[in-house]
């Protein structure tokens, strides 16, 4: 679609310092983006009340009168100026704070205005304050009147400055008033047709100025549909083109690493999600394309083997492999587990973290160019150029959304062709979202837990009620279990957070004399957070007081009890993960939630959901609901160029998913889309994505 790309300075209402600000705060500079800048939120506009109507607990309403007489009140602070407003069935009070001298010289008494705003009765008095005001025309009336009134997101500095959402709601209305002709179709007349979908040009009208909700329901729903589709086009196309070009290393046979491992080592049966997902690694790496896949899998849902079993895969072909996780913690715990397991076969596991000594680092060096060293464990200091590896297979990367996507990158310089990848996350969001986040990733879930498993018992508790908690606490602890304390520690309040933690610290050895205590927190020293979690996981220590550090990973089977303090205070999949750090072993665990008992309304839904599931999909999904767009963690690492105005991808599945199959079964039929039918849709789609930094090709 081309406009004429006017400098929005010469739009009216617009100017050369707004038009900065445009390109500054919103990063618009060009009419056509400014058409794509779509409201947050509807207001109902389409009636006009009576002043004798209005009731303080009606949202924003509008009115028209006239201004019967200003007055100044207050004094320093509270000082404002009110106007009474009347409309012949009674009077309204209006009230500004600021730009008071404005709003005297701009306002005429006895002139005909429509006012909106949010009524609120101070003492007796029905008041607005700050309302939009403008004169009654018929042309304003025209275009204020409409129906559902579009409100517009703003910053801080654009408000100043006068570019308020009512501002940008004029401007929008100048821009279309300026557009002679339609809005050139951006989706195929087929595809129009097919799906009944509004045209471009009447969507983005009804869209900026609807004039029913359900026209502005249907505008919206092209919109979303025409952005999600093009991505989905973006990701099928490159994926299917990935795997046409990227060349990698076949294991081409099961081999008596993986055999004996499967028939002597493994110390219980293997689930049948675990199967399956290994299947699907074995069927993706005896290819010769370079697999990129990620395995999602609940926290305890055993990763761990699968990766396991996978590395025995490259291992029996003659290829090394490396395991990186986030924390040092994680990946000693990694190397012991694999060390152990392993330890009935020739195969050689070793660790590298950044506090793996100069001495020992050259040996592992020399071990891994020659061969002789397996698996490399690690933290991400095994990406670092001066880690050469004879032949690397397989990199598997845990607890994907602790690293970015240009670290992942660097693990295909590692060898000739680059190494398999197998990315594995516990954050458990749905497949179609998976898909799309991880776009350049194939998608194995583990869906099923280890047989046996008792589920976590959660319990709310407040924390002015201790004694019995701490009661149960002694009887666990009697009964030679271990328990986790966690204490928030967030950067904004860092200091009494601290203080919190060590005071509990200090409190725990005190009520449980009996058993020793120790404390892990992320100011520690990684050497001294490592022995301590050493301890822990040796069992020397019987109560572990700590800090989300032991979120992810961390797998004490003996630890049965969590207790969360002022656990309101942490987001929902954080509870998750740690709560999965229990609940590992044969007896049966729990997971305490301890707040004030003041808590707000979103505080409270937490701890529901909380206490009603351990099923880390539903949380995630939940958390989606109350946490809202944009904010999943791992959305700004995904590494998918997503340009989205309207679509949001974690409420907008089914539309996700349906876009998918789109794509799909266009791309089937047309693979370059290069049939005249699809000749718009190849257009559009590299005009969106061709500029797109693409981490696959660049790494
Ligand atoms: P996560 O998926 O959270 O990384 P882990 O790999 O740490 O989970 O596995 C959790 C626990 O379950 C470990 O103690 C592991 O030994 C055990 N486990 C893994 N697979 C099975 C299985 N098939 N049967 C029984 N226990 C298993
Ligand atoms: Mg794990």
């Amino acid at each position: 679609m081309q406009l004429p790309e006017y400098e929005l300075t010469y739009l009216k209402g617009v100017g050369p310092q707004r038009a900065r600000l445009l390109a500054e705060e919103l990063n618009i500079t060009t009419r056509q983006q400014l058409l794509y800048y779509f409201p947050y939120k509807y207001i109902d506009r389409s009636r006009i009340y009576k002043i004798d109507e209005l009731t303080a607990d009606m949202p924003y309403i509008q009115v028209i009168g006239s201004v019967v007489s200003f007055q100044e009140a207050g004094q320093g602070r509270s000082k404002r100026l009110t106007a009474t407003f009347s409309d012949g069935t009674g009077t309204l009070e209006l009230v500004w704070f600021k730009g008071t001298k404005f709003i005297t010289e701009r306002y005429k008494l006895g002139e005909k205005y429509l006012v909106f705003g949010k009524p609120a009765v101070y003492g007796q008095q029905l008041t607005i304050a700050h309302p939009e005001m403008d004169l009654a025309t018929d042309q304003n009336l025209r275009r204020l009147i409409q129906g559902q009134q579009a409100f517009y997101l703003t910053s801080e500095k654009m408000k100043n400055a006068g570019l308020t959402t009512y501002m940008m709601h004029k401007v929008m209305f100048t821009l279309f008033s300026t557009l002679t002709t339609r809005l050139p179709e951006t989706l195929p007349n087929y595809l129009i047709e097919r799906l009944h979908l509004m045209s471009l040009d009447e969507s983005l009208r009804q869209v900026h100025f609807p004039t029913s909700a359900a026209l502005l329901q249907n505008a919206r729903y092209r919109l979303k549909l025409e952005e999600l589709l093009y991505l989905q086009l973006h990701i099928v196309r490159y994926t299917h083109n990935r795997n046409k070009h990227l060349k990698g290393f076949a294991f081409e046979r099961i081999g008596d690493m993986f055999n004996t491992f499967y028939k002597t080592c493994l110390p219980f049966e293997l689930t049948g999600a675990q199967k399956r997902v290994l299947k699907e690694i074995r069927n993706n790496v005896a290819g010769e394309v370079q697999m990129n896949r990620l395995v999602q899998g609940d926290v305890g849902s055993g990763k761990t083997l699968v990766a396991l079993m996978s590395m025995l895969m490259a291992i029996d072909n003659g290829f090394q492999a490396c395991m990186m996780a986030p924390t040092e913690i994680l990946a000693s715990q990694h190397f012991e587990n694999l060390r152990r397991m392993l330890a009935p076969l020739p195969v050689k596991v070793a660790l590298l973290t950044g506090s793996t000594k100069k001495k020992e680092r050259d040996v592992l060096h020399a071990g891994l160019r020659d061969g002789s060293v397996h698996i490399l464990v690690g933290t991400h200091a095994l990406i670092e150029d001066e880690v050469q590896f004879k032949n690397l297979g397989l990199a598997v990367i845990d607890e994907q959304h602790r690293f970015g996507v240009a670290q992942r990158s660097k693990l295909w310089h590692k060898n000739v062709l680059p190494p398999h990848i197998l990315v594995m996350t516990a954050t458990p969001i749905p497949r179609t979202l998976a898909m799309t986040l991880y776009g350049d990733l194939d998608v194995s879930v583990i869906d099923e837990l280890p047989p046996g498993r008792k589920p976590i018992q959660t319990l709310h508790r407040y924390d002015n009620r201790l004694a019995q908690l701490y009661e149960f606490m002694h009887g666990q602890l009697a009964e030679g279990r271990q328990i986790y304390v966690v204490y928030p520690l967030i950067e904004e309040s860092e200091k009494s957070d601290y203080k919190n933690l060590i005071e509990g610290f200090d409190h725990m050895k005190k009520v449980f004399p009996e058993v020793e205590v120790g404390m892990v927190h992320g100011k520690m020293k990684p050497a001294e957070k490592d022995a301590e979690m050493q301890r822990f996981v040796t069992g020397q220590t019987r109560l572990l007081v700590s800090t989300t550090v032991i979120e992810v990973g961390v797998d004490v089977p003996n630890a049965s009890m969590m207790v969360i303090q002022n656990a309101e205070r942490f987001g929902l999949s954080q509870l998750h993960q740690l709560r999965g750090r229990v609940g590992r072993g044969a007896d049966q665990s729990y997971c305490v939630l301890l707040t004030p008992f003041n808590l707000s309304q979103d505080g409270r839904k937490r701890i529901d959901i909380m206490t009603s599931t351990n099923d880390g999909f539903e949380i995630s999904e939940a958390d989606l609901k109350l946490r809202g767009p944009g904010d999943i963690e791992g959305l700004q690492q995904s590494g998918m160029p997503m340009d989205l105005h309207i679509a949001d991808i974690t409420r907008d599945g089914q539309l996700v998913e349906y876009t998918r199959r789109l794509a799909i079964e266009i791309l089937e039929k047309d693979p370059q889309l290069e049939s005249p039918e699809n000749s718009l849709l190849r257009r559009e789609l590299t005009q969106k994505y061709a500029h797109k930094i693409n981490w696959g090709v660049i790494s």
